[in-house]
């Protein structure tokens, strides 16, 4: 869950200046032990969005290097997909089974309301929709709410959507042909996200191979959709023409990497990399055409986006159907650049906020 990293300067300044992060908010209360971090990255595109998660992490560094991670990459994710979002997350310090109440949800809440939009939040690791009426009771500035409260609803079919969008992508930088009939895919990891994406999968004619942590989940999803369960190790070992992670972070590492047999990896889940700098290019390296995972994955964000600016399920699909078009500009990017495609999405996200600041720096 909990990624660290090297950094040159462990200062809390220093870390905070890194990534040119605008600000971070403490967040304390005594009577209800609430230990939270708000980050706020980059808001020249717009409000900075993204979820809170709530973690039990072993020191309040771990915590901050979380929150500073997860929130520029909230930056990127709604920059290259063209929303006027900027990029945030929130961390709450404590054991959700034990330490979750209401009134540490609703003091959490003041503290996002105190920063008057700034910052909006969402739904993450280890909140329920329920915590989240709680913190909607102190504040506004609350998205991806269920639609019975007059939210956006489930992310998991969009963000599956993009994905697929992305990976037909890919498959032509690959094959030459967006045509995934008959195309080998291996899905790991088949939760919400994952059994939208086999539907999709599944109805082009694919072949799958899939795993999941949960054996029965694993099982009923293959009688489903056709497809062979094998296990939890064996997926990186499978004779594939696409290797979908779906499940966590940082499957692509020195372990794995040498054993994707392969041409595309692409997959929904967040953090694939485990360090971009030296497994971004391994796969180049490889022959591996990668579709960055902040902007396949970017649906769930553009349905959330949904809430703030307006815009129905229809629009979102379409605004996610763009996915396609803009995974192509950016493996086109990376071949003329001599780089890797996450190199180059960052690139492209970091050039659209820097051109749009721009724009707003006069009345
Ligand atoms: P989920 O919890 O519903 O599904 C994840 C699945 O992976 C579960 O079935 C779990 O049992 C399985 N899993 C866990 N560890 C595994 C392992 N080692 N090997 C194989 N399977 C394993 O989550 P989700 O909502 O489907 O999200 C999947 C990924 O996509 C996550 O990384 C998430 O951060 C990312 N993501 C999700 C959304 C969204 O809209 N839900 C949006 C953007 C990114």
């Amino acid at each position: 869950m909990v990624e660290t990293k090297e950094l040159t300067d462990t200062s809390v300044f220093g870390q905070i200046a890194e990534h040119q992060h605008e600000q971070v908010v403490f967040c304390h209360d005594h009577e209800t032990g609430l230990r939270a971090i708000i980050g706020i990255h980059n808001t020249v595109l717009g409000p900075a969005l993204g979820g809170t998660r709530m973690w039990h992490y072993a020191s309040d560094a771990e915590a901050l290097n979380d929150v500073l991670r997860l929130s520029r990459g909230m930056t990127y994710k709604a920059a290259i997909s063209g929303l006027n979002l900027g990029g945030g997350k929130a961390v709450i310090i404590g054991d959700a089974k034990t330490m979750k109440t209401e009134a540490l949800l609703r003091k959490f809440g003041r503290f996002v309301r105190n920063l008057n939009g700034k910052y909006i939040t969402a739904e993450d690791v280890n909140m329920t929709t329920k915590d989240m009426e709680y913190i909607r009771q102190e504040t506004k500035h609350v998205s991806g709410l269920p639609e019975s409260m007059g939210g956006s609803g489930d992310p998991s079919p969009v963000t599956a959507y993009g994905t697929y969008m992305g990976m037909k992508a890919a498959a032509h930088k690959a094959f030459g042909s967006d045509s995934l009939a008959g195309k080998r895919v291996a899905v790991q990891g088949v939760g919400h996200v994952g059994t939208y994406l086999l539907e999709y999968l599944q109805k082009e004619g694919a072949k799958l191979v899939l795993t999941d942590y949960y054996e029965d989940r694993a099982l009923e999803a293959a009688a489903r959709f056709g497809a062979t369960a094998v296990g939890l190790d064996e997926i990186y070992d499978q004779e594939v023409d696409i290797y979908s992670p779906c499940a966590l972070g940082a499957t692509l590492n020195d372990n794995t990497l040498s054993r994707l047999k392969c041409q595309v990896v692409a997959g929904c889940a967040n953090n694939q990399l485990a360090d971009e700098n030296i497994h971004g290019p391994a796969l180049v390296e490889r022959g591996i055409i990668y579709a960055p995972d902040f902007l396949i994955n970017a649906g769930g964000l553009i349905n959330v986006a949904s809430e703030v600016h307006g815009g129905n399920r229809q629009s979102v699909m379409t605004q996610t159907e763009r996915i396609y078009d803009f995974t192509t500009q950016v493996l086109a990017r990376a071949e003329q650049e001599g780089s890797h495609p996450q190199a180059a999405a960052i690139r492209q996200a970091e050039e659209r906020i820097a051109a749009i600041g721009k724009v707003k720096s006069t009345f």
